[in-house]
């Protein structure tokens, strides 16, 4: 029995995304303004004093694990900082221009009229990483805690099934299991309230989505992997304050798929391509699609001359207002990403995702004004997120995902008609519902591969160190370490079924859908058969594997703090 330490806080908030950094700071704001105005008489209740808040972290840094686009939608931090500007937010260039291709084999056709949804004139282009960065040192500077190298491992209970707050990962195990010489054991974080905004496939929200139902009643979560590199281009190949969204090449018109490119300072771009993992043909691969996107013609002359400085993957969870769990249990709440804030039309997510935060801030001070910290309270952050933008923004594109779910063609009648009458035109057609995308994956049979050459999806790709890199390449850029010497963070429940009837069926496709070639089939010369190899030290912690898995035989859980990627500017 392992002796833990206990740490008592108010309020933990799990992953220092902007959902969670604007969380922090929010309270910290209202806390302040509350007992100021009840000291002078002008608010009733009681005054609430310095609450422990802290947040943790399970990278290296704040901003370390976050990766993003990104354009900003400056609605939520301006709610939260007015001044944000004068206060240093390390935004990178403003929009100055918008324009949306569609992509044939050879040609970009360019729209006459960029869709409004992708209008994104006077937004901000900006790496996340930076921004979560200074506002983690906003948050301390207004007293938050903030723990990096700390991975929420586990969600503590009561005997009632009240959350009670998170155990933190032990550190110092090596891979057979056992303690070395460095070994600490994690922390009981206990807590009034804890806020899960972990992201896309939060490891803990799955738990807790599963284990207290919040899902039910609800459509299954849908999601894509945003596979992205940084580039140095020459000057004049790509305006500074230039947006550009694709969809067309390569994916195919049943696949989900579109590209970016975004303009930053010093002729860098930010360049990425997504692709929704709710594709049937097992021998898709977003890594290759991404870097087929970059041979283009029209992308290809953007990147001449160039040099690619960073890489990174990360899954965005895309399917919306329908998909949204239960946002609150006793002493728990959900946001950002983690909850299905994002809107995927625009992809768009980290206002939603500030401002779910800021309104779960709302709902705290209330909790603690009363002194009641189970669903009686939580269940008014559900309320708020009704009457906010956040519900008229996401409630209009509530089918966008799905209508994608039919196809390319659907989805653009659909998502037009949809746009015109605020979401109102799914009322007159057959309503098509979210389904899980690793339902949605053909075997090959179905899928009609026959022979080897057909086999070989990306025949033209090469690799050639100049405008496409191979998984490897690009992990090198992603600045991933974890030290080796611990177990795999990625387990697989059954791996029989790997060396059998996954490679039948699907030829194993978690080789090809994983980003960072974690996943080898390997000869194993004892058995004489193919057996699965998992490079767990590549992971970049996207979570595709726990999502699109046929099998859903992978568990992704938190590995030793500190350990993953390094987006720091990305
Ligand atoms: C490729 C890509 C491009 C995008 N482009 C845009 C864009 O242009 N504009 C836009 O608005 N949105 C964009 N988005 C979406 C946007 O990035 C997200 O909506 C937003 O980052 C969500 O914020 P969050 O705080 O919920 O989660 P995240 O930003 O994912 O942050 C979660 C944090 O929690 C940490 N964490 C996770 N689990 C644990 C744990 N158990 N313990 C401790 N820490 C943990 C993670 O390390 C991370 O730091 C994009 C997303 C991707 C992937």
């Amino acid at each position: 029995m392992i002796e833990r330490e206990q740490l008592e806080m108010d309020v933990i908030f799990v992953g220092a995304g902007p959902a969670n950094l604007a969380a922090a700071l929010h309270l910290k704001n209202l806390i302040k303004e509350h007992d100021e105005l009840v000291a002078i008489g002008r608010r009733p209740g009681k005054t609430i004093g310095e609450l422990e808040i802290g947040i943790i972290e399970k990278g290296a840094s704040v901003g370390a694990h976050i990766l993003s686009g990104a354009v900003i939608d400056p609605v939520a931090l301006r709610e939260l900082m007015p001044d944000f500007l004068e206060q240093g937010c390390p935004v990178d260039s403003t929009v100055e221009s918008d324009a949306f291709w569609y992509m044939t084999e050879n040609r970009a056709i360019v729209s006459p009229i960029t869709p409004p949804p992708l209008k994104n004139h006077g937004k901000y282009i900006a790496s996340l990483s930076k921004i979560c960065e200074w506002l983690g040192e906003k948050c301390e500077e207004a007293g938050v805690n903030i723990f990096p190298e700390f991975p929420g491992a586990e969600i503590l209970y009561d005997e009632n099934e009240r959350v009670i707050g998170v155990r933190t990962g032990d550190k110092g195990i090596d891979k057979e299991g056992k303690p070395k010489d460095n070994f600490e054991a994690g922390v009981d974080i206990l807590a009034k309230v804890t806020v899960l905004g972990e992201g896309s496939r939060g490891s803990l929200t799955k738990e807790i989505m599963q284990r207290l139902g919040l899902l039910e009643g609800k459509e299954p979560q849908v999601f894509s992997l945003g596979v992205k590199e940084l580039w140095e281009v020459p000057a004049g190949n790509f305006e500074e304050g230039r947006v550009v969204h694709t969809l067309g090449f390569p994916s195919d018109t049943k696949t989900y798929g579109g590209g970016w490119i975004y303009g930053m300072k010093n002729n860098v771009i930010s360049i990425g391509y997504v692709t929704g993992l709710d594709y049937f043909d097992p021998l898709l691969d977003p890594h290759a699609e991404f870097q087929k996107f970059k041979t283009h013609p029209e992308i290809a002359k953007i990147l001449a001359g160039g040099k690619m400085l960073k890489y990174g993957a990360k899954t965005i969870n895309a399917g919306g207002w329908h998909t949204m769990p239960k946002l609150y249990a006793d002493g728990v709440l959900l946001v950002g990403d983690a909850a299905s804030f994002l809107n995927g039309q625009r992809i768009k997510g980290i206002h939603t995702a500030m401002k779910s935060g800021m309104l779960a801030a709302e709902t705290i001070l209330s909790a603690f004004n009363h002194d009641d910290f189970t669903s009686k309270t939580l269940e008014d952050y559900g309320e708020k997120v009704n009457g906010s933008w956040i519900y008229d923004e996401l409630f209009a594109v509530r089918n966008f995902h799905a209508s994608f779910q039919r196809g390319r063609w659907s989805a653009l009648i659909n998502g037009g008609l949809q746009f015109l009458t605020g979401g109102m035109a799914w009322g007159f057609m057959p309503m098509e519902h979210h389904v899980a995308g690793h339902e949605r994956m053909k075997t090959m049979v179905e899928y009609e591969y026959k022979d080897d050459a057909q086999k070989n999806r990306y025949p033209d790709l090469k690799f050639d160190n100049d405008l496409t890199f191979n998984k490897v390449t690009d992990v090198y850029h992603a600045g991933v370490s974890h030290d080796e010497d611990q177990p795999s963070h990625l387990h697989i429940l059954d791996t029989e079924i790997c060396a059998t009837r996954c490679a039948e069926e699907y030829g194993n496709p978690c080789q090809r859908f994983c980003p960072a070639a974690v996943y080898e089939m390997e000869e194993n010369p004892k058995t004489n058969r193919r057996e699965i190899k998992v490079n767990f030290s590549n992971c970049v912690h996207c979570k595709t594997c726990d999502i699109a898995d046929p099998y859903q035989i992978i568990n992704w859980v938190t590995p030793e703090g500190g350990g993953g990627p390094n987006y720091k500017g990305m």
